[in-house]
């Protein structure tokens, strides 16, 4: 395995002097030195063969021993050089100062051979001097939560960082799953994930909330030379940037309200400069539609990251960073200038989605209102979120019928109850559609933004409880289905269903916690 390493990240900012590993604070630096903690005896559970062959990894390569090895953290190819990078950020909408990578470890940016950077990291490697009073490992259930949902954002077009492999590390974990007073050993894992650029709005907050302005405009250059070149140049570089960090937000924040993402953390060391979904941890997919509802069992209380509230805490978060670039702006007219665009763009977004979401080609102002109509009535009729759109999709114009999404519904009860509601928008909906596209037409621009299979969390822990006892076969083919997730699949009928009832209340299906 000889890839071409080129670690601009490490080279060009300052790092830790102190090279020993041990939790402490980090100042006046943005990385620190660190070796991964080796483990008894990794084993390759899943891999992605597309991010591999991006990165250069043949597939020899990949099933060779030495593979797992390397992505376990045992050892270093040529031109790895692993460090911790130091951030802080805003959690739950407090500031908490210095967090950093506490069990992220970078082991080095790679170019492909198509020319692009790919940073590899590992995330349950073992301690850094950022891991405060935690362990820097991660346990398998939620390694392989990372692993699949990332895999399938990207199959479903949604930005987001990649996964190459998930790596059982042979290792005993201990967590308490639930914060109930009753923690565990469980079988530790590694993901190995992949992006352009791991950067966070937490990298910049953490050095302007001490007054390391010098750094924090070193870190700043950087970033807009290696990951946005396309402004290098121009006379406002800086403020066409920080436009295009909150476009791409504002993309990103559309689309997982196109697909029914629940994020679960939306701190601001959880997002991504670049706009990518970043660090999978207690997410949910909404399965009866309920804009309060969030699969983190912290939020539970505050439901601060529900699903309806994560266009507005991201513009937020967005603030939170506009207000740590505050010094690099001689005139702040360019930072609010990208807090609206990040409004305009999602809006825009938002809005073009829930027009393909109802198949509408021509879209209309009147049509917010409608698509606003059904959400209440999904919301109401206890509607799957996902079923709901495809059943959509096979609507008879002429002669609309509720009885379709009958069995989308999670209460029969409730279903029934909006019934002459549902009649009444199918009507409406029917006579618009009457003015927009042939439904040949109208259904492929359904089927490209309406996904059939999407990685619920019970879907999800099927495949953890099967890898568990060594079955790896669930995680295969879940891995599969969701490689093509709006193209109807033979025998796939299992993955497109609603949430069974044996997951409503069950630990890792409903209810998930940060304990990970
Ligand atoms: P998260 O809530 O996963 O975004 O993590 C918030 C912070 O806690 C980050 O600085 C993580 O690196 C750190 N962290 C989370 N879990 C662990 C762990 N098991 N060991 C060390 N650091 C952790
Ligand atoms: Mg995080």
């Amino acid at each position: 395995m000889q890839l071409h390493f080129d670690n601009a990240f490490r080279r060009a900012l300052p790092g830790d002097p102190e090279t020993a590993n041990y939790t402490r604070p980090v100042s006046a630096a943005l990385w620190s030195e660190v070796q991964p903690t080796p483990v008894p005896s990794p084993r390759l559970l899943a891999l992605s063969p597309a991010v591999a062959s991006a990165i250069g990894i043949t597939a020899e390569d990949t099933a060779s021993a030495r593979f797992a090895e390397v992505f376990a953290g045992n050892a270093l190819l040529d031109g790895m050089q692993p460090i911790a990078s130091n951030y802080g950020g805003h959690q739950f909408g407090h500031w908490a100062g210095q967090l950093g990578d506490g069990r992220a470890i970078s082991l080095g940016e790679v170019i492909g051979a198509d020319g692009r950077r790919h940073e590899l990291q590992l995330k349950g490697a073992g301690p850094t001097p950022y891991s405060r009073r935690a362990d820097g490992r991660a346990v398998l259930r939620s390694s392989l939560r990372e692993f699949i949902c990332s895999e399938a954002m990207h199959a479903l077009g949604v930005p987001t960082t990649r996964a190459l492999s998930l790596i059982a590390t042979g290792d005993a974990v201990v967590r308490d799953i639930l914060y109930a007073g009753d923690p565990k050993p469980e079988p530790g894992a590694i993901v190995c994930r992949v992006a352009p650029s791991f950067l966070r709005f937490g990298h910049f907050e953490l050095p302007a909330s001490r007054g390391e302005y010098a750094l924090l405009r070193q870190l700043w250059d950087f970033m807009c030379v290696r990951d946005f070149p396309e402004y290098e140049g121009a006379a406002d570089r800086d403020a066409q940037v920080f436009r295009a960090i909150c476009e791409r937000t504002g993309l990103l924040l559309a689309h997982w309200m196109r697909v029914g993402f629940v994020h679960g953390v939306m701190n601001t060391d959880n997002l991504s400069v670049l706009g990518l979904t970043l660090d999978y941890g207690p997410y949910g997919w909404l399965e009866d539609f309920d804009p309060a509802w969030t699969p983190n069992i912290t939020d539970a209380e505050g439901r601060r990251y529900a699903f309806g509230r994560q266009p507005q805490i991201a513009h937020w978060n967005l603030s939170c960073l506009a207000g740590a670039l505050s010094s690099l702006f001689a005139d702040q007219e360019p930072l609010r200038d990208g807090l609206r665009a990040y409004a305009e763009t999602f809006n825009r977004a938002h809005a073009e989605f829930n027009a393909g979401k109802l198949g509408l080609l021509a879209p209309r102002d009147a049509d917010t209102a409608l698509a606003q109509r059904l959400y209440a009535l999904m919301h109401a009729a206890q509607l799957d979120f996902t079923l709901t759109f495809r059943a959509l999709m096979g609507l008879d114009a002429a002669a609309p019928s509720v009885d379709p999404l009958r069995a989308a519904s999670y209460a029969a009860a409730a279903f029934e109850a909006q019934r002459p509601a549902l009649a009444a928008w199918l009507t409406d909906y029917a006579q618009r559609l009457d003015s927009d596209a042939a439904p040949a037409a109208r259904r492929e621009r359904m089927a490209a933004v309406n996904p059939l299979y999407v990685p619920r969390n019970w879907l999800a822990q099927q495949a953890i409880d099967a890898a568990e006892q060594g079955d790896l076969a669930p995680l295969q083919r879940l891995q599969t289905v969701l490689e093509r997730p709006y193209d109807e699949q033979p025998d796939a009928e299992a993955y497109a269903q609603k949430r069974p009832d044996w997951a409503r209340h069950r630990a890792g299906c409903s209810m998930l916690s940060c304990s990970s």
